[in-house]
Order: C-alpha cells, then structure tokens, then sequence
C-alpha cells in the first residue's frame, strides 16, 4: 500500500544524470514511496535531449527545456534555437531551470543575466511558467522577475505570470516577493538539514496553496538519507517534514502539493 494518498509528484529532478540505478529503478522505488509523477528538468546544453528521450520513454515523466545560470557562459544562439524547439514537445510543461547563481559563479553575472532574461522573455512569448533558480541574487532576481510580471501582464492580460521558485533557500524577504508576485515556492531536502532553521520558518509562513516539493535529485538527498545520492522516492521525507512544521496531516500536504503542482505546470492528470 502506498504510504500516501493522494500520490506526490516530485517537481524537481534531474534524472538525465548519472545514477547508481537505471530510470526504470527510480520510477520503480519512486512509485513504493507514493510518488506518482516526476518532472525531469533541463538544466545544461546536453540535458535538452536527453530529458525529451526519457521523456518518449517513461510514461510517469514530464520536462522542461531550459539552461541553467551555472551553463549561462554557453549561451549561444544556437542553443537559444534548441531551447524553443524543445518547448514544443508535448511532455515539456515549463521552461528551465533558469535564473542567476552568484554563490558559485560558474557563469559570468553579464552572462546569467542575459541567459536569465532571454528565457524570460521566450516563456512570455510560448505562455509557458518558469522554474526559477536563484542564490545570492535576490536582488537581481527582483529585477528581473518584476520585469517579467509587467512583460507578461502586457501580452496575457493575466495578473501574475505562473512560475516556481525552486529549492527555495531564499530569505523570508524574498520569500515574501516571490508570493506577492505570485510565484510558488518549492522546497527541497534542505528543510531537513540540522542547519536550515531559516527556510524551515519560510516552510511556516508560505501558505499552503503556494508550495511544491521537490528532491532536486541527484543532489540534497534529505534526512535519513543524507551521504545517499537523492532520488524521487525521497521526496516523501520532505513532504514528511512540511507535515511536521505545518502541523497538518501528511494526506492533506500531498493533496494540495499534487493539486498545486497540476495547476501550475497544467498536468493532464487528475
Ligand atoms: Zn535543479
């Protein structure tokens, strides 16, 4: 029997990775822990083929297309051509991850923001939500992404532009923008870290028609699996743990992450 009900669908994973397990086994796991659905995010120049075959492949599976801000220094073009044709592949339900990372600084800041506003701006254009990324910028991610709302009150006469802002270790400040904005905010294992009292009070004050849960997998496996490589299945742990802090049934907490994320990224599931 499965240890929730309704099933949980991890919104964040990166399964075009290396794992110590094929796909099929993670799906597989996924399904024994209530997971029904994952969404496998593109996030470098290679993933963008690779998330569309597993995709073909696995019927459990949607994706995204989409350059990360640590890949913003090959930004080409090209690859800008890439990202719009996988769009329009029927499985791909938003466009990311994109957004600014200046903790690492992988890519040049000039860089980040142009990849950052140009994949903005293309998500205006198909209507399609984002999945937004961001460390150490909140700053900049204001800017952009008030820009974008007014961008997209102009073409789609709608209120607020649909988007995520995912693995959330943001401050409670900007925690307050993103849902002002209209943003939801996803969490990810970090909320189980001894350390992470801070975005454990954001899981507090967001409410609960705005939150998502993810894995971010193959990185951030939660508590008790922390030192494992993350997969889908423990996306039961994070939602355990929102349980705790908002006091609420784990049933009611995967109702309402299941029904969030369905409305934001327009799942054809029930
Ligand atoms: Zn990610």
């Amino acid at each position: 029997m499965s240890p929730v009900s309704p099933k949980l669908i991890d919104s964040h994973a990166h399964l075009d990775y290396e794992y110590d397990d094929s796909v099929d086994e993670l799906i597989e796991k996924a399904a024994l822990a209530g997971v029904s659905h994952i969404i496998t995010i593109a996030a470098e120049p290679a993933s963008l083929k690779r998330v569309r075959k597993l995709c073909d492949n696995h019927k459990n599976l949607f994706h995204t297309s989409g350059i990360h801000p640590h890949e913003a220094k090959d930004w080409t073009e090209e690859l800008f051509s890439e990202v719009k044709d996988l769009s329009q592949s029927p499985k791909c339900v938003a466009i990311g991850e994109l957004g600014l990372d200046y903790y690492y600084d992988h890519s040049d800041r000039d860089s980040q923001l142009v990849c950052f506003r140009e994949q903005l701006d293309f998500s205006v254009e198909v209507g399609k939500p984002v999945i937004v990324h961001t460390r150490d910028a909140e700053e900049d991610t204001e800017e952009e992404l008030t820009r974008h709302a007014s961008d997209w009150r102009k073409q789609h006469g709608m209120e607020k532009p649909p988007g995520v802002i995912h693995c959330f270790i943001a401050s409670e400040k900007f925690a307050e923008f993103a849902l002002k904005e209209g943003y939801f905010i996803s969490f990810s294992g970090i909320i189980t870290f001894k350390n992470a009292e801070d975005v454990r009070n954001v899981v507090r004050m967001v409410p609960m028609d705005r939150l998502l849960v993810e894995t971010d997998s193959p990185y951030l496996a939660p508590v008790p699996h922390r030192g494992e490589q993350n997969q889908p299945a423990y996306v039961l742990s994070v939602a355990k743990k929102i349980a705790e802090l908002k006091e609420q049934p784990l049933n009611a907490v995967a109702k309402i992450t299941r029904a969030n994320t369905i409305r934001l990224f327009s799942l054809p599931l029930a």
